[in-house]
């Protein structure tokens, strides 16, 4: 099939790795092209703050398959490369170095990069960002019992390199804008729950505070908070989110509206090239709105359909976001994006922390999330997709299984 044709891929994460062993996987017969800045082969990041800070696994457990398998399904993968512009009428890029590439279908799975503090000395030796392997090796570096890490950002990363800097033995500061961990994310009972966690396990949170600047002679010694107040640390990891990679579209003339605008079948508005991943702003037929999602469950799917679609294969990508996060051995999971909801119900038992917490609106289940019961939330899926509404009384009662709720 079209073996006269180049498929390229700008960007080898998780969704570039997976457009191009999808192209191949339905049947692609020409070149496919997967180009990553990075110098390793396709990787997922989620165990960046976990397994991999913790200290129990290696970065070889991130990438997606063995290097043998690009090799024998013939991908040809550039590492270390740069696409410094796209051209999309003459259906070009080119690389750092000044090569040309010339592609018939282009998806452009650039993901994004770790927002940075605009803040003096946030550039000093000992102040990090987590996106990369490389990241995450070297913050791991500096987590032991003679170290204190002062954490901006109480959002997932942050909470998750807090949650490894306890269990290494270092002292962990979390400081955080808003007046809750998580606020974007979670109802906020729900927040409380994991700042109580995160107290329990000895961080020190502190709210309504950012930094003012960073000091130290070369090396990071300590933090100025707007507040006024000094924090002395050795390292500092900042996690106040993602910005998108979206200037190569941009510039490229494609339309962008936080991410690059895709249709459902990840189509930008030229008609050869596609994007999919964290850089993507997508429509959601089940959530009746625009989205650009940052997790590993769309950098996977949304780059298979996408890749099925530049084959011409009539598939739309719709699914209910779904994500999850490991701190101090517990597990949380959400499912759906709930934006309003008139009543909480809670499923099992918060105090001995597992529960799920389901988000009803009129009856229906606009979302949910649990602690340690993975089971409940994934059956979630299936009852939010099913439309239909539901009593609080039964949901919360644990002797009514859920699957019978559903069928009756
Ligand atoms: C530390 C961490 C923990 C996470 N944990 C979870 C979790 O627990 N659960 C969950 O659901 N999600 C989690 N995520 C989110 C998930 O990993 C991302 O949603 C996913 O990696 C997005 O994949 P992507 O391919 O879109 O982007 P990326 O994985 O970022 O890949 C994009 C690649 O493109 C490269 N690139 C960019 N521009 C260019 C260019 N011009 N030329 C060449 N290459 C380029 C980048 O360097 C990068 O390698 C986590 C993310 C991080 C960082």
């Amino acid at each position: 099939m079209n073996e006269d044709q180049t498929f390229a891929i700008v960007g080898a994460g998780q969704a570039g790795g997976w457009a191009a062993k999808t192209l191949r996987d339905e049947g692609f017969g020409g070149r496919v092209l997967l180009i990553g800045d990075e110098n390793y082969p396709p990787h997922e990041r989620p165990p960046l703050s976990k397994e991999i800070l913790l200290g129990d696994a290696e970065k070889e457990t991130c990438f997606l398959w063995p290097p043998t398998v690009l090799n024998e399904t013939n991908i040809e993968m550039r590492t270390g490369i740069h696409v410094t512009e796209i051209k999309p009428e003459a259906h070009t890029l080119m690389l750092t170095g000044g090569e040309h590439v010339v592609w018939d279908k282009l998806m452009i799975a650039t993901g994004g990069r770790a927002t940075t503090l605009p803040a003096d000395g946030a550039d000093l030796d000992g102040v990090f960002t987590l996106r990369t392997i490389n990241d995450s090796e070297a913050i791991r570096e500096n987590l032991n019992e003679h170290t204190t890490v002062l954490i901006v950002g109480a959002g997932w990363i942050g909470l998750e390199v807090a949650s490894a800097a306890r269990k290494r033995g270092a002292k962990a500061i979390v400081i955080e804008r808003a007046d809750r961990v998580c606020e974007r994310a979670l109802a906020p009972d729900m927040s409380q729950w994991l700042h109580d966690l995160h107290v329990r396990n000895g961080v020190e949170i502190r709210y309504g505070v950012s930094i003012d600047c960073f000091e130290g002679d070369e090396k990071l010694e300590r933090a100025v908070m707007t507040d006024g107040n000094i924090i002395d640390c050795d390292i500092a990891v900042i996690g106040i989110g993602l910005t998108p990679n979206i200037e190569l579209a941009q510039a490229a003339g494609l339309e962008v509206n936080d991410g690059i605008v895709v249709n459902e079948q990840g189509q930008t508005s030229h008609p050869d090239i596609y994007a999919a991943g964290d850089n993507a702003n997508h429509p959601n037929a089940l959530l009746g709105r625009r989205i650009r999602l940052e997790s590993w469950e769309n950098a996977q799917n949304q780059a298979i359909c996408a890749a099925k679609a530049m084959l011409g294969q009539e598939i739309t990508y719709a699914e209910i976001p779904w994500f999850w996060s490991d701190q101090y051995g517990a597990n949380i999971q959400l499912m759906g994006l709930p934006e309003t909801w008139d009543e909480t119900v809670v499923r099992g038992n918060r105090d001995k922390a597992e529960f799920v917490e389901f988000y009803l609106k009129n009856g229906q289940i606009e979302g949910a999330a649990a602690i340690n019961n993975p089971r409940d939330l994934r059956f979630t899926r299936r009852m939010m997709m099913s439309n239909k509404k539901f009593i609080a009384s039964e949901l919360a009662d644990q002797g009514v299984k859920l699957q019978k709720l559903l069928k009756g």
